[in-house]
């Protein structure tokens, strides 16, 4: 009796999974999760799809890809709280976990150790590896050795239409978090990239000196 409770429970244990997607800005990352999340409906399994509350371009009860695809989904600041705020017989039930926008959340690391290693679910992580700058964006690099498997998807470089692995940001806003779409990105490759990033930076220190100029044209009229 008591060898097929724990050979139940080390195959709860074992059956967890994590799979990672990233890439750039409009690579289709989004879409690749909805796609993945259906396939697993498809199969009869539960699935629940969790993204971030701090992106509201489009509403908050549902994840809706670049291309209009919708599915219900959960906006939450953290993801530790979920199988709480699901309630937990609900929580037990619930074979697949898809996370879209994954880079927002602190403690992807942990929710993807316990709710794979020890809840035994799948976990579906979408999410940008890299930011505006290329480094690392959020916690999302830090999973790779937690996952399964790991998808790199591309988008078109928006200037000459080739691979493009990079979003080039393009405004001068320099904070890390920008949340917008193709208004202020755009996916580029890496030849594109070094020269936006070039005319990029000199904009901003032509705008900076400018200002400077202004200012003290200000300070010295108002003397
Ligand atoms: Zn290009």
């Amino acid at each position: 009796m008591e060898t097929s409770s724990s050979a139940t429970s080390l195959s709860q244990l074992t059956s967890g999974e994590v799979h990672v997607i990233v890439g750039p800005m409009f690579a289709g990352k989004t879409t690749a999760l909805l796609r993945r999340i259906q396939c697993e409906t498809d199969k009869g399994r539960s699935v629940a799809v969790i993204k971030s509350n701090k992106d509201t371009r489009y509403g908050l009860d549902s994840i809706v890809t670049h291309d209009g695809a919708k599915l219900p989904c959960w906006a939450l600041p953290d993801l530790l709280s979920f199988s709480e705020k699901l309630g937990t017989e609900a929580y037990e039930k619930l074979d697949v976990i898809g996370i879209d926008e994954a880079q927002f959340f602190g403690d992807l690391y942990d929710f993807c150790c316990k709710a794979a290693d020890h809840d035994g679910k799948t976990v579906i992580v979408a999410g940008l590896d890299g930011d505006y700058l290329r480094k690392r964006f959020g916690s999302v690099l830090d999973i790779i050795p937690l996952a399964d498997t790991v998808t790199k998807l591309t988008a078109r470089c928006e200037l000459c239409g080739k691979r493009a692995f990079f979003t080039l940001r393009k405004t001068d806003d320099t904070q890390t978090e920008l949340i917008g779409g193709a208004d202020v990105y755009m996916p580029v490759c890496r030849r594109h990239y070094v020269s936006g990033q070039v005319v990029i930076e000199a904009t901003r220190s032509v705008l900076e000196k400018q200002k400077v100029l202004c200012d003290s044209y200000v300070e010295a009229t108002s003397c």
